[in-house]
Order: structure tokens, then sequence, then C-alpha cells
């Protein structure tokens, strides 16, 4: 049987020599490719040439994944499932990089169970890096698909050296006291950086990152969301959240966030209630995107541009972009964000 990630790898090989993305200019947003078929019936996830824009200086982000944790396909999907025969529709767990061209430096935002193919991909559309493939990793928190794949940096992978993880406190203390990440930290594979709750963290490049508490399941580690800002443009990144209102009870507004960024990388897990059979969708609180729709439905335009839906499960139908769903989200003003797309900071 063939292992997913060789499935996946393969399939961004394949995918590289279909279609490329040029270096961008001051275009910030990869365009969407021939082989995006969007509306089409498949879609297929980009392939990338490293960038040979010099004159595009200025720090940028790059999606490397969609998918909710356990990503698409997931374990347990049947072998007849169609899936299974459509590489190109398969995706990786939701991250982020962020990329500082002057310094050749850059940085993770998650460490996902699909780390290694999205290292590649990182390579691939930053170029080699001199020192290690990451300069630091900023976590979100403890669910499988947000850190699990810090694993690849450990005794039995790749043997990295102090690279810096910037976690919040519990979470920190949880790698720090239980193994197996407590020996990616006594080995020095990983350093750990404790971060707080709206304190920024200062990067090469003018670029900083800001920690945003959110309400969520929080059975090991606190959540927060990360807001990116650059030079000229800020990133609001954003997997996991309880529902809107949830927020709002902190005295936080999906608005207010909304209205302080260039492009906002939101929680998209479910299109709408009942979306899966057999199992109560309360106990799994995350924003439905018709409810996401809905509640932005009266801003401009331009807000509900912002919007990129990230973190979708396997179950969710506006993953295909021939669905009924993806057109909604459309006509919304809103878009399903894409694996490879990069945004100028
Ligand atoms: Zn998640
Ligand atoms: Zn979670």
């Amino acid at each position: 049987m063939m292992h997913l990630q060789a499935l996946v790898a393969v399939f961004v090989l394949v995918g590289a020599g279909l279609v490329s993305i040029a270096g961008g200019g001051t275009e910030t947003t990869a365009p969407l490719q021939a082989g995006d078929a969007r509306g089409g019936v498949q879609e297929k996830a980009p392939g990338f040439t490293p960038s040979t824009d010099a004159e595009n200086r200025d720090p940028w982000v790059v999606v490397l994944g969609i998918a909710q944790d356990a990503g698409v396909p997931q374990a347990g999907t049947p072998a007849g499932e169609p899936i299974w025969a459509e590489p190109e529709r398969h995706r990786w767990a939701t991250a982020l990089a962020v990329v500082e061209p002057r310094s050749n430096a850059r940085w993770l935002i998650e460490a996902t169970p699909h780390l290694v193919p999205q290292l590649h991909l990182l390579e691939q559309v930053a170029g080699p890096s001199p020192g290690p493939p990451v300069d630091g990793i900023f976590l979100t928190h403890g669910h499988m698909g947000h850190y699990t794949g810090l694993l690849h940096l450990g005794h039995e992978a790749m043997g990295a050296r102090g690279i810096p993880v910037h976690a919040m406190p519990r979470m920190a203390a949880f790698l720090r006291e239980n193994g197996p990440w407590e020996q990616l930290v006594s080995f020095g594979n990983i350093q750990l950086h404790p971060l707080a709750d709206g304190e920024p963290v200062a990067l090469a490049g003018g670029i900083t990152v800001t920690p945003v508490q959110v309400p969520h399941r929080d059975e090991y580690t606190e959540t927060v969301g990360f807001v990116i800002r650059g030079p000229r443009r800020a990133v609001l990144f954003l997997p996991d959240i309880d529902k809107w209102e949830a927020w709002d009870a902190q005295g936080t507004r999906l608005e207010d966030v909304l209205a302080t960024v260039d492009r906002a990388y939101v929680d998209a897990t479910f299109f709408a209630d009942g979306e899966l059979p057999g199992r109560d969708m309360s106990a799994i609180r995350h924003p439905f995107i018709t409810e996401t729709m809905a509640r932005l439905a009266p801003l401009p335009a331009a807000e509900r541009a912002k919007v990129r839906l990230i973190h979708l499960n396997h179950s969710n139908p506006a993953l295909r972009g021939d669905s009924a769903a993806r057109r909604q989200v459309e006509q919304a003003g809103m878009t399903v964000a894409r694996r490879g797309e990069r945004f100028g900071l």
C-alpha cells in the first residue's frame, strides 16, 4: 500500500511539471493557474517554480495547506471513495509560511502532519535556505494538525539544532513535560520561546507576529490565532475557533479584526450544520461557512474579499471547485484559500 505522504509528494512533483507560478513582482497573490479549473470538474493544486523576481524584496506569506488537521483524505476514508483515485484533490493540513527575502529567512506557522512535503514546497517557492529549512515555527495550539509535525525535527528524522518554537505558556509546558516532545527539547532539536497574548514577536525585515488568544477546545493548551504584520500589509491567521459569538463574548468582533488586516485566513472547517451524519456537531464547535457568510454579508465587498477560507474538513463540500457550496462562497465575495497562494506583506 502506498503511503499517503508518498502519494502527496509524488503529486507535488508531478504538479510542478504541469504549471508554474511566477515570482509575482508587485502582484501579491499567485494568479489562478490553468490547472485551477475553478467551476470545472476537478481542481488541481498548482505547481511551483522558485521566484526569480529580484525586484520583489518585501516579505510575503505563502499558504502550505488548507485542510483540517487530518488532511484530505483522512484515515478511515473507505477504499471505494473516489478521492483515492484523485490525488489532485488531496489536501494537506492548514499551514502558512512567512518568507523574508532580504535575509533569506522563513518561518512556519504550524507544524502539521504534512510537514515533510510542506517544507519541500516552501523550498520550491522560497529557494534554498542557507541555514536550516526554517528559522522558527509558531504554533497555534495542541491539536493534532497543528504541532505533531515537530517530530520530523527530532532524533529519528532531521536531527535539527535549536529551531526556535514559539508557543503560548501551556503549549510550551505541554511540549517540555510530555514525551515524545520533551525529547525534542532535551536533545536541543527545538528551543522553546514563550508567547504572550497580544505581545508581538519581532522578526527580520520589520515583520511582527502577534498571538491573539481565542476560544476553542483547550484540553491541553491555549489556542491562538496570529496577526502577521509586514512593512506594508497585515494578515490574520485563525485556523481554529469556536463560534464567532464566543469571540464576541470575550470582547473581540471578527469585523473589527478584519478591519485591521489586509487578508484573513479563517476557520472554515464545516460548510453547514448536518455535514457529519451521526455526529453531534454542537460538540465540535467551529463557525460554519454559512454563518461566516451571513455574518459578513452586511460588510462592504472589499472587507469580504479579504477573507480566505482555511482548515476545511474532508467532509466540506466547498473543497470541490465545482460544488454549489463553492459557488455560494464566491457569490458571498469570499475565497477558499489555495495551496501555494502568496500575499505580500
Ligand atoms: Zn485544527
Ligand atoms: Zn483545534
